[in-house]
């Protein structure tokens, strides 16, 4: 059905799907040959590079409590989709958005849109189309990204004797989220500073892209930092030593009980930071590329040719961590 047929609604009258779709999520098109409106979305394909695709889901009351600001879920559906073209190491090129919505809300509507659409602006990644219907609130998102062929830091490459490296810090997501639970209750001036990393992630995609030739495995910590690392381990059919004191954490997290560090770092979701393999010959690039980001990238333990995840102390000891990371339907 063309939307150009449509005349947009009057003032007050409820929003049609056309209207909505041409309202809130319809640009000119800038890179893509051509955007919303017709069938399909057309992108040029780029000369010796694959074209990197994932798709992300958010579902209320699941992924986000059913009263979160819409701009900062607007950012958020797509940095979590940012952050997964990142751990690829593939540039951001655009992407389609899927939306189930119980209403169409004109206010909710331009706040989701605006804080998607700077994030996108901020990364190049153009919307190009999507599907629109009645329902509970769902996003889903699917990103396209550029890599050079042979480039991609897949998550089977890595290598015994790599080092482990993870960008920024762990836990702070976990953390806010544990005080919006009442599962632990933060002073304001900490969960203030801690929020905007369970509400904005940042997706580390100039990482990603500086990390191609110079990392060897990497992926994005959405789901906890054991079971991520797992997944690079299963692929590359290699085991891991992990000193969990090593783990890079910010002031208002290393104030908190050890117990609780140790499962916000080791097993908190929704930071969205890398963690990436290297050989040891790389860490003085991979020092300067954390300067050049202003970016710490922090040394955590190395991949070892037999399979199992051994955690240790700061003195060397061994230790052990019961929790396990978030699985949809394996974790309440
Ligand atoms: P079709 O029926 O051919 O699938 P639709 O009527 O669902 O097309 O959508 C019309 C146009 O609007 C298409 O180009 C589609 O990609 C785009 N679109 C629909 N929903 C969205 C959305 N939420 N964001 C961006 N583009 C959208
Ligand atoms: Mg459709």
């Amino acid at each position: 059905m063309p939307s150009s047929s449509r005349a947009a609604g009057a003032p007050g009258a409820p929003l049609s799907e056309f209207d909505l779709i041409r309202r809130f999520f319809t640009r000119p098109a800038r890179k893509a040959v051509l955007g919303v409106g017709d069938d399909c979305a057309l992108i040029e394909g780029r000369p010796g590079h694959h074209l990197a695709i994932s798709t992300d889901m958010l579902v209320s009351g699941r992924h986000f409590f059913p009263d979160v600001a819409p701009r900062a879920l607007g950012h958020k559906a797509l940095a979590v989709n940012l952050s997964d073209l990142a751990a690829m190491g593939a540039e951001p090129r655009a992407f389609t958005l899927a939306l189930a919505l119980p209403e169409a809300d004109p206010d909710w509507l331009g706040e989701l849109a605006a804080g998607m659409l700077a994030l996108a602006d901020a990364h190049g990644c153009e919307l190009i189309g999507g599907d629109t219907t009645r329902g509970p609130l769902t996003l889903s998102l699917t990103v396209l990204g550029d890599v050079p062929a042979g480039m991609a830091l897949r998550r089977d490459a890595a290598r015994p004797g790599d080092d482990i490296w993870i960008s920024g810090t762990l836990g702070d997501a976990r953390l806010a989220l544990g005080d919006c639970r009442g599962e632990w209750l933060l002073p304001e001036p900490d969960f203030t500073q801690v929020r905007p990393r369970m509400d904005t992630p940042v997706p580390r995609v100039a990482l990603g892209m500086a990390l191609r030739g110079v990392a060897h495995a990497a992926l994005d910590i959405s789901d906890g930092l054991l079971g991520d690392l797992g997944h690079i381990l299963e692929r590359s059919q290699a085991g891991a030593l992990l000193d969990v004191d090593a783990l890079p954490r910010s002031a208002v997290l290393a104030e908190q009980p050890e117990a609780r560090q140790r499962e916000c770092t080791l097993a908190g979701g929704d930071d969205y930071e890398l963690c990436f393999t290297a050989p040891a010959g790389a860490r003085e690039e991979i020092a300067a590329i954390g300067a050049r980001l202003g970016l710490p990238l922090t040394r955590v333990g190395n991949i070892t040719p037999e399979p199992g995840l051994r955690l240790v102390d700061r003195e060397g000891n061994p230790c052990t961590y019961g929790g396990s990371s978030f699985d949809h339907f394996a974790s309440p």
